[in-house]
């Protein structure tokens, strides 16, 4: 059944970030459906200047996010993306697990 309301879902960390509806209420949406939005905290940090780094096992379209996710400074990884995802194997080979314990 379509509706002219979705959940929002933030793409960074997977919580939800609030409501869609759709401006003419016209029913677009499947109850299934999860409109992609930044939560405020992520907002808050990617506005800030970081980049949303989410770990997955695996690439291309086989890779599985572990739910680990870094923020770095966009100019520390050379880019002006909001949102990269980074595999296990080179999370670890670049270090990104022991900065973390040793914060
Ligand atoms: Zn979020």
């Amino acid at each position: 059944m379509k509706s002219y309301v979705a959940m929002c879902q933030c793409p960074v960390c997977g919580n939800d970030s609030g409501v869609a509806i759709n401006r003419n209420l016209k029913d677009v949406f499947e109850s299934s459906d999860r409109v992609p939005q930044l939560c405020s905290d992520c907002e808050k940090r990617i506005n800030a200047g970081y980049c949303a780094l989410i770990e997955t096992i695996g690439t291309g379209k086989l890779a599985v996010r572990t739910g680990n996710i870094w923020f770095v400074k966009k100019e520390a990884l050379l880019t002006t993306d909001k949102i990269m995802y980074i595999e296990r194997n080179t999370a670890v080979e670049i270090g990104l697990y022991a900065k973390k314990n040793e914060q």
